[in-house]
């Protein structure tokens, strides 16, 4: 599965803007992320799953 780290709040594949968080899926994903300061995120239209450095959701 292809990642992505965006530096937007749209999918990559479709530029869709509806977007959900996604689980996250282990301590080391929390960890990275926590220290990167990135969002895992999974487009409700393309189910295409992606990281954001912008937080879109808070
Ligand atoms: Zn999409």
């Amino acid at each position: 599965m292809a990642a992505y780290i965006l530096h937007t709040d749209s999918c990559p594949q479709c530029q869709s803007m509806n977007l959900s968080l996604s689980r996250l899926r282990g301590w080391w994903e929390r960890w990275v992320l926590a220290r990167l300061k990135i969002l895992p995120l999974r487009c409700m239209e393309c189910k295409t799953r992606f990281y954001s450095s912008r937080r879109p959701l808070y």
